[in-house]
């Protein structure tokens, strides 16, 4: 049996609160759901090239000292720095030169200057480099002003990174700069995690895709482009379950096809109406826990399991989804996904606004920062208004037991940079 039979990827009860819990803190529901989830992906190895956005599963080191030689910094003339003193400078020059993947084979004598280019190796007998600009050339020897620091204009072997000193740890995920890192220092391949596969699908009778025809009362399925948008942007696979009508037999089969991912989020239909068939198909047929989380703006974040596959339901109001996502999906599909559990940004920043909030919960308007500094709202709070969230480009965060914001108030401001957008 072993081989074919496998533990289930969560723990049947994992995302059931207490009982008696009603309303939880957003910083509860975060701690909650760190540890319910686990790492749930394999891992392969990748060529450097495909590995962006992937995430290491070992601590590299340098298999390569980078630079690997001394060489120059700049185009110039290199020479050895004991020869030289203070006052007006005179070196004659050696035949040849030395550029980058062209070394210098010879000797250069003490006493003497030899042509080199940036990213040259440092030949035999130059340990410092005059910049071109600041000599005088005939052809047959250089002048410059002494004194010249020795080393100048040079680079030492391994100064950035010497072999085999630590460059990356596991559970970092590969963005281009240490693609670059990885490269100079000569790691061909990676051991990487697969990507996490997350499927994705917007519920509700109302809802056309783009380029179709729209009767009244038809609204385009404005959460499915943000959300997969979203995990692309996060790193992860895309499955589009595509959009589906309020009815219990569409969400069957969608919930069926999309637990062949490693996770499901879907948006709309996660309250507790009548036309809520995702939370009742859920709580009949999987098991579902609805949190009912102290946030603003947000609904009930559904969490279940449909055949042991984690279901994030997000709310159907675009803005809402958006930021439950962020907050909560965001960071459990990161864990899931093998990167570690994530915390956005944070910056205390002057409010430019003025707001009255009652305490009991946490609000996340729609924020921007001003050229000045400070952190503006969005002038909506509907939860409808999709141009907010568009306009913005972070969130504020005002904790529950926020009163009376005025100018100048310090506010949290959480740029979307934060959540890796
Ligand atoms: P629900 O969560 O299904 O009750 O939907 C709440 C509101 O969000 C309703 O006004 C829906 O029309 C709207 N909504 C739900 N899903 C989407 C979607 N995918 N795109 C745009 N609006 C949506
Ligand atoms: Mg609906």
């Amino acid at each position: 049996m072993r081989g074919t039979l496998k533990p289930p990827r969560l723990r049947d009860n994992c995302f059931a609160l207490p009982q008696g819990v009603d309303w939880i803190p957003v910083s509860e529901a975060l701690t909650r759901l760190e540890t319910a989830l686990t790492p749930v992906v394999q891992s392969e190895t990748l060529l450097v090239d495909q590995a962006a956005g992937r995430v290491l599963t070992e601590n590299l080191s340098a298999k390569r000292a980078t630079p690997p030689h001394p060489n120059a910094a700049v185009d110039g003339y290199g020479f050895a720095h004991c020869a030289t003193g203070y006052g007006p400078q005179y070196l004659p020059l050696v035949k040849g030169r030395a550029a980058a993947g062209h070394p210098y084979a010879g000797t250069v004598p003490k006493g003497s200057a030899l042509r080199i280019l940036t990213g040259a190796p440092l030949p035999e007998g130059v340990d410092t480099v005059v910049l071109e600009e600041d000599c005088t050339i005939d052809g047959q020897a250089i002048a410059f002003h002494g004194p010249i620091k020795p080393g100048t204009n040079t680079r030492c072997a391994g100064e950035d990174r010497a072999k085999g000193v630590p460059i990356l740890t596991a559970g970092h995920r590969l963005r281009a700069p240490d693609l670059a890192l990885l490269a100079a220092t000569g790691h061909e391949a990676v051991p990487v995690l697969r990507p996490l596969r997350v499927a994705v699908m917007s519920t509700g009778d109302e809802l056309r895709d783009l380029g179709g025809a729209t009767e009244p009362g038809h609204v385009f399925d404005a959460n499915r482009p943000m959300l997969r948008a979203l995990l692309t942007r996060w790193g992860h696979e895309v499955i589009d379950l595509g959009r589906w009508p309020d009815n219990p037999d569409s969400i069957r089969t969608a919930l069926d096809q999309g637990a062949r991912a490693d996770a499901i989020m879907t948006s709309g239909g996660a309250s507790a109406g009548e036309e809520d068939h995702i939370s009742a198909l859920l709580q009949a047929e999987g098991r579902l826990h609805a949190w009912r989380i102290a946030l603003k703006p947000g609904r009930p974040l559904v969490l279940a399991q449909w055949h042991g596959t984690p279901v994030f339901g997000l709310p159907g109001n675009p803005v809402a989804a958006f930021v439950c996502a962020l907050l909560f999906a965001r960071p459990a599909l990161e864990l899931m996904s093998g990167a570690g559990w994530s915390s956005p940004l944070r910056f205390t920043v002057p409010a430019a606004f003025a707001k009255s909030k009652k305490p009991g919960r946490t609000e996340y308007p729609r924020a921007r920062l001003t050229s000045r500094g400070e952190v503006e709202v969005f002038t909506s709070e509907g939860s409808g208004r999709i141009s907010g969230l568009s306009w913005a480009d972070g969130l504020v965060e005002l904790p529950m037991e926020a009163a009376e914001i005025t100018p100048g108030t310090a506010v949290t401001y959480l740029p979307y940079a934060g959540f890796g957008l």
